[in-house]
Order: structure tokens, then sequence, then C-alpha cells
């Protein structure tokens, strides 16, 4: 492919998107139990083998007739039919309805065999064994039909769906326990430092929480995936490899953040199992320079340098379209808008940058202040944005008043 050390030229980000993306597949579709497939892409589609509903049933409270029988039924000249049974909710009606015979029938019984239609109790005078019918009542009236919803053969739900609401619904009702999806990403979560300690740790003078894991498990989590959280990692290359491996058989792909750019202590970058198993490369965006992607035992390792900020657009710009493609998605992308800048925005040379903005909606369109400073690579940026303003390479300044490029990272009222 290229030279996995070559970490001189600078890809652009569209093309490390396509290095990525090109080298990540859909995940082996499995049977999942609805709630677990909640979420889920369907792998093939849903083929209902029966009619939904799957019998007739009534609409009303009444009789179950023939629309023959009732057909001249008024006030003035009732029709009296003889009551030959019941037809209650959930059973089979004890009875079929012949000429001349009525069914007393509940809402949602299945309609017996042999009548047509239902006359409603309002226009019923019944006793026991007698009805007497005031008004007619046309075939298929206050009957629902069996198939009415789907017909047996249809496509309850089509290959590439994703399953929400309405989808598991169908699906449990045409009896799909266990539909087949494209099952969720398990991503192994590593924070690398010597510097690092556990948000429930008091840091002496100099060391840091360890906030990327934290960024990554809620971007996985929002994105779909299934964080498993690996913890920190000291900066020492056998203790990288060990988690790593401890972490192979209940991962699908692993991102580690810190140590990929070239100081000593780079502890990805020295790690990496044999020769090409990660390749290292910068991506002309700002944030997030320096990153690394490959393969390790066939799971996927993104390496992302240690800011905080960097960890948030890398995931965003490069692993969570990819996360989607493994899970079977079609759109990969978040949503975009074209928004007004409230400020200048200054673009860093030969770099697409992200800029961090707060998009809101105004009478005619929508207007994107930035929330950072110039320079700034603060989380409490990205923490008050809803969008990353895309400012192309070779704008030196995006100006107040100008029109940009937004994704939104979030809805916009969040
Ligand atoms: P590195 O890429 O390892 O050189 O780290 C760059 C910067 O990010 C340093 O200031 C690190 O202390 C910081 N950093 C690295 N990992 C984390 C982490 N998990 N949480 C918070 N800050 C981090
Ligand atoms: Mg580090």
């Amino acid at each position: 492919m290229h030279d996995h050390d070559s970490g001189t030229g600078l890809l652009s980000v569209p093309e490390a998107r396509e290095r990525v993306l090109s080298r990540v597949a859909p995940l082996a579709p499995l049977e999942l139990p609805l709630q677990e497939a909640y979420g889920c892409v369907l792998a093939r589609d849903a083929v209902s083998d029966r009619p939904i509903p799957d019998f007739p049933s009534s609409a009303m409270d009444g009789f179950a007739v023939r629309s023959s029988d009732v057909r001249a039924a008024s006030p003035a000249h009732p029709v009296e039919l003889s009551v030959v049974g019941r037809a209650f909710i959930g059973r089979r009606p004890n009875a079929t309805v012949g000429g001349g015979e009525a069914v007393r029938i509940a809402t949602g019984a299945p309609v017996p065999a042999g009548a047509d239609t239902i006359a409603p109790i309002e226009v019923c005078e019944a006793t026991e064994e007698r009805v007497r019918v005031h008004q007619s009542s046309p075939a298929g009236k206050h009957v629902r039909p069996a198939g009415e919803d789907v017909g047996e053969g249809d496509v309850l739900v089509e290959a590439g769906r994703r399953l929400g609401p309405p989808e598991l619904g169908l699906l449990a009702t045409a009896g799909f326990s266990h539909p087949l999806v494209h099952p969720r990403p398990r991503v192994v979560v590593i924070s690398t430092g010597d510097e690092l300690i556990p948000p429930t740790e008091t840091p002496e003078y100099g060391q840091v929480h360890d906030s990327n894991a934290y960024t990554l498990f809620a971007a996985l989590r929002e994105a779909g995936a299934l964080p498993v959280m690996a913890g920190i990692v000291p900066d020492d290359v056998d203790a990288l490899k060990e988690t790593v491996l401890m972490h192979l058989v209940q991962a699908d792909a692993f991102i580690s953040s810190g140590g990929v750019s070239v100081g000593e202590r780079d502890v990805v970058k020295a790690a990496f199992f044999r020769r090409g198993d990660l390749d290292f490369f910068k991506v002309a965006m700002q944030p997030g320079m320096p990153q690394a992607f490959g393969f390790i035992e066939g799971k996927a390792f993104w390496g992302l340098p240690g800011n905080p900020v960097s960890v948030f657009v890398s995931f965003e710009m490069l692993i969570r379209p990819a996360l989607l493609k493994m899970m079977g998605r079609a759109e990969l992308g978040r949503p975009q808008i074209q928004a007004v800048l409230d400020a200048n925005v200054s673009g860093p040379r030969g770099k697409t940058q992200f800029a961090r903005v707060s998009v809101r909606r105004s009478y005619f369109f929508w207007v994107a202040s930035p929330t950072e400073n110039r320079g700034s690579n603060l989380m409490s940026t990205v923490s008050r944005a809803n969008g990353l303003a895309v400012i192309p390479p070779g704008t030196e300044t995006a100006p107040s008043g100008s029109s940009v490029q937004v994704i939104l990272f979030r809805a916009a009222e969040d």
C-alpha cells in the first residue's frame, strides 16, 4: 500500500478517511434477540410468513352475522336471528354462523366462519337465544380483515434498514424474535501516558486525569458501538502490548489515545507488533494531526494523539464513519448545514480546520458562533459547541458574515 513509516506526507481529510473506510467492512451478521437488535441494521429482508393480522377480527361489540340475512333489517322491520354461540378475544369462536344465525362477539375477537359482517350491539335487541337486528350491515362492515397490515410473503422490513421502534414492533408482530443484523462493534478504549490517573484519584502536581477514555466512551455509545474500557497504560511498550493482547478476544476494534507522535515516549509507535501492523501518518487537519491506523490480529486499531480536542475531532472525522460502516449503515456522515459566521475564524494554512461553533436558527438562515479564541485547544470550547465549521485548506481567514459548511455533531437544541 505505502510505507508505514512515511511520516512526512500530509494526507487530506478525505484521503485519510478513505484510507480507513476502504479497509473496514460490515461485521458478519448475527441473529440477535429483538432488544439487542434495536438500533442495528437488518442484514437481509425480513419476509412475513403469515398475514398480519392473521385472523379477521371484530371492530365492535355485537353479533357476527351474514350480511345477506340482515339486508332488509330496519327499526320498523327488524330481522330475528338465533344466537348459536360466542366469540371471545384470544380464542377460536365456539360456533360457526349459518343462515338465520348469529354469534355474540367482543371487540378484537376472531370473526367466526360463516359470518361476513358485525351488527353492533347498539342496533340489536338480544336475549340469550335470540337477537333482533334493527339495521342492515354490508359485508365487511366492522370487520378488520386478515392481512390488512401485511400480506403473507410481504417484506416487513428491508435489508439495510436500521431497526427503530416501529421496526422492532413490526418484527415482534410477525414473530421474528431473532432478526439477522450487523452487530454493534465492541471497541476497546486504551489511554496511554505516565502522567494519567483515573478521575477518581487526586492528582499529584503534574498528573492529569484521564479524560479521553470518557470522551471516547460517550462518542462510541452515541455512535451505537459498545465501548470496553481497558483503562490507563503507562508509556511502556510491554504494558501496551499486554493490554492489547488481553482484550483481543472481546474486541472488534481498538482506540488508543496518546503516544503517536515523535517523542521518545511515543509508546504506540514503539509497540506496533509487526512492522506494518500500524500505519503512522499525518492528516492535514487541525486539530488532530498525527494518527495511526491498522490491524492487529485482524482487529482495527486507531491510535489517536493524546490531546483531548484532537481525540474528539479525530473520532468524528475518521473513526465514527468507519464504525458506522462496520454496523452496516449506508449513510456514514453527520448532517451538515450552511451557516453564516458571526465572527472571523482564522484557518491554518494548508490544513482543514474544524472550528468549534455553536449554531442556532435565525429567521431565514443558520448562524454559527465560534466558541473558541484563536489557537485555543480546550475541551470547554467543544462542550459549548454543537458543530464543527469546515474551514478549507488555504483559507487564511473566514470572515464574519461569510457562509461556512457546518457538521452538526449533536442536535442544535441539545
Ligand atoms: P501525547 O499525544 O501522548 O503526547 O499527549 C498529548 C497531550 O495530551 C499531553 O498533554 C497529555 O497529557 C494529554 N493526554 C494524553 N492522554 C490523555 C488522556 N487520556 N486524557 C487527558 N489528556 C491526555
Ligand atoms: Mg503521552
